[in-house]
This record gives C-alpha cells, sequence and structure tokens, in this order.
C-alpha cells in the first residue's frame, strides 16, 4: 500500500468518516501489520478507553444430536452414535449448579438441531434453569439456526418462540450460526437452511423485543479476505438498521482439531485447508474493528486464539476476552498445542494487565460489575511470564 492510500485511510479511520468495501480489502493487504494494528488500537481506545472486559461464562450443551452435518463442526453426533447425547432437564440443571461457583453471571448455551426433540423442552429448560440458578446469571443462549429449527418442530413463528423464550429466562441469543454469509462459501461448509435471510431475520426480530444480541463471523477456512469484509458490511448494515448488536467476535476456524475422546476427525474441511496464522488473526482483528463504526466491542475468544495471540488481539482492536475463567485450578488443563481451557481470574487479570489494560469484569448487559487496577508497573521490572 502506497504512502498516499495509508494517509487516506488513517485519516478516514481517524475522522469517522466511514470506511467502504473497497478500504476494507486494502487494510487486509497492508504488509504493515504495525501500523495497521496501531490504527485500529487507536479506534478502539477512543470507544473504551484503556479498559478490556471479561465475564465469567459457562458453555452448556444440552445435546449434541443434530440433523446436520456443517463441514467444520466436530461437534455434532448423529442418533445413536457413540458419544451422542441428550440431557434431561434436571440434568441440564445439575450441571449448570456445579457450574455455579467462580462467581458465575453468564451461561451460555447452544445445541445441535435434535431431530426429535419437542419445542416444549427448550422453554421448559430455560425456565428451569432460571429458577435454580442465583439471580445474578443470565441466560445467553440458542443461536439464529435453533430458532429457526424450533419454528419448524413447533409450527409457532420466531417471534412467538422468542416470546415464550424471553418469558422463560432469555436474555441474549448467542452469535452462533452466521459462520461466513457468502453465499458460495456457505454452500460448501454449511449443512442446515439457515443463511443470510433468516439469520438476519431473527436477530432483528430479538432486537426489536429489546434483546441485545452478539454476532460472529467463523474465519480462517476457505473463504477469502472479501468475503470477511462483505460479512462485516453486511453486519454494520443491520446494526445502522437495529441498534441491537453489542459486541463482534471473530471465530478462528479450528483445523487441527481431533475428538480427544475418540481420537477422530471430524472436519471434513481438513484436507483442503490450513488455519490463520496470527498474524492473519491479528489482521482480521484490525480490519472488523476499522469497518464496525457502529458496534461498541470487539471479543476475543482466547480459546480459539490461544492465550499469546488474543493478549496481541487487544493491542490490534479487541476490548472483551472470552474464555472460562475460574477462581482456583489445581490442574491446568490444555490441548495438545498448550491452549488452557480454562484461566484462573488471576491468570486473565495478568494477561490483560501485562498488555497493558486495564481488566474490567462485566455481566451479559455490559454491566460493569468490578473493576480492577491496571497495569502493575512493578511487574515491568522483570520479564512477564505466563502463570497458565
Ligand atoms: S448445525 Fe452445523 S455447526 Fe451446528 S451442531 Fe449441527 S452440524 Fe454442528
Amino acid at each position: 500500500m502506497d504512502a498516499g492510500l495509508k494517509r487516506e485511510l488513517e485519516e478516514k479511520a481517524l475522522s469517522g468518516e466511514r470506511l467502504s468495501r473497497e478500504d476494507g480489502i486494502a487494510l487486509y493487504e497492508t504488509d504493515d501489520l504495525a501500523w495497521l494494528g496501531g490504527l485500529a488500537h487507536e479506534v478502539r481506545t477512543r470507544k473504551n478507553g484503556d479498559v478490556v472486559y471479561f465475564n465469567v461464562n459457562r458453555h452448556l450443551n444440552m445435546t449434541n444430536v443434530c440433523t446436520a452435518s456443517c463441514a467444520y463442526c466436530s461437534f455434532q453426533r448423529k442418533p445413536g452414535e457413540k458419544d451422542a447425547y441428550t440431557m434431561r432437564i434436571e440434568e441440564a440443571v445439575r450441571l449448570a449448579h456445579a457450574m455455579e461457583g467462580d462467581g458465575l453471571t453468564e451461561l451460555h448455551i447452544v445445541n445441535g438441531l435434535h431431530p426429535t426433540l419437542p419445542w416444549r423442552y427448550y422453554p421448559r429448560s430455560l425456565r428451569a434453569l432460571k429458577e435454580a440458578l442465583p439471580e445474578q446469571v443470565s441466560l445467553k443462549a440458542f443461536t439464529a439456526t435453533e430458532i429457526h429449527h424450533f419454528e419448524s418442530i413447533s409450527g409457532l413463528s420466531a417471534s412467538e418462540i422468542l416470546d415464550e423464550l424471553i418469558d422463560a429466562g432469555l436474555e441474549s441469543l448467542t452469535g452462533g450460526g452466521a459462520e461466513i454469509f457468502d453465499e458460495e462459501v456457505r454452500s460448501q461448509i454449511v449443512d442446515h437452511r439457515t443463511h443470510w435471510e433468516d439469520w438476519s431475520r431473527i436477530h432483528r426480530l430479538a432486537h426489536s423485543k429489546g434483546l441485545k444480541t452478539p454476532c460472529t463471523m467463523l474465519y480462517g477456512h476457505i473463504e477469502e479476505r472479501r468475503h470477511r469484509v462483505d460479512h462485516v458490511l453486511r453486519l454494520r448494515e443491520l446494526q445502522d438498521e437495529t441498534g441491537g448488536f453489542q459486541v463482534f467476535i471473530p471465530l478462528r476456524y479450528q483445523h487441527d482439531f481431533v475428538d480427544m475422546r475418540d481420537g477422530k476427525i471430524r472436519n471434513r474441511l481438513q484436507a483442503g485447508t490450513t488455519m490463520a496464522s496470527g498474524a492473519e488473526a491479528l489482521r482480521t482483528f484490525a480490519v472488523s474493528r476499522l469497518l464496525f463504526d457502529n458496534i461498541p466491542h470487539v471479543k476475543v475468544f482466547w480459546v480459539m486464539h490461544g492465550v499469546g495471540t488474543a493478549q496481541l488481539a487487544l493491542q490490534h482492536g479487541a476490548d472483551d476476552m472470552d474464555g472460562s475463567v475460574v477462581e482456583y485450578k489445581i490442574t491446568h488443563d490444555a490441548d495438545n498445542f498448550g491452549t488452557p481451557d480454562k484461566l484462573t481470574r488471576d491468570d486473565l487479570l495478568e494477561l490483560i494487565r501485562d498488555a497493558g489494560f486495564r481488566p474490567v469484569e462485566r455481566n451479559t448487559r455490559y454491566e460493569v460489575l468490578r473493576e480492577y487496577e491496571g497495569p502493575d508497573p512493578a511487574r515491568r521490572d522483570q520479564p512477564q511470564p505466563m502463570r497458565a
């Protein structure tokens, strides 16, 4: 990228002028990652100051049985398959209770598209969880794909479904099911029938009922950078209309995932793909932050990026970190690549501070629950190792 274009993009981004599709593509193509990251960091700092948000959440998957077979998915099982499971509502409640310690404030619930579970199972589960868990635990549940599935199994409209789920305790949808909206790419990786038209219809409806939702993008598989730009611009346009997205979450496609339980590779894209490099991940965070002039937060999910890249993402536009936080941990569970699946609160606070930010614990609605001290100057005197 020549110096003139750099200056032009810089002026646009810093004056708040909206960046175009061409600008987004040009930003992806720069070799100057430090410049790109610095620009995104400036914009992120103007929006969110020196704060990095985190929340204490746990994931609950009530069934992994799914009628679809998305090419990248390692989670789904077919009925009768070894490891296929569906929880009874009491089981889900028992499991949620076990997760309650550690100051839990959010339960994140997503499931497979089960072929025979009745629609009633879902609002009943939410109601039972809401009654059983402490007041401060918010239920963030279901992808737009699941809501679309509920329409077909219940005969109800998405509006009626959302009303019933909200009445049962739903506080936010999850952002899943978005993957990449480009139809051609999508047709090669997504096996369910919820595409942009229905995904956007359902989030629009949720926003009209007062719910705030996240939005996501699965990147680093067979898509090209221009598909990422187009994906973000579709979401930006919808955000102009509803204002209901709180956060954008780039999800790094996991090429190497081997199911530890049976050693199987279920990802059918594996032979033809690699995974986004750390630099490509940082570029994706930075360009997304610069294009999304209307979404307040960008979140990095450290489980998918590794703690090192996640920490750097905070300097490339991200202001929010996601992943399980526990108070104490006896062992550090890690995958084959050394990425832990849980961090203690102290690990996470140090990770944020060592990147130069001030940690703030939030709830699902981004209300501040607890503020912490910023970077510790004494720690600067020595190298800063990760305890995880
Ligand atoms: S809908 Fe696709 S991504 Fe979701 S569980 Fe089923 S196969 Fe996996």
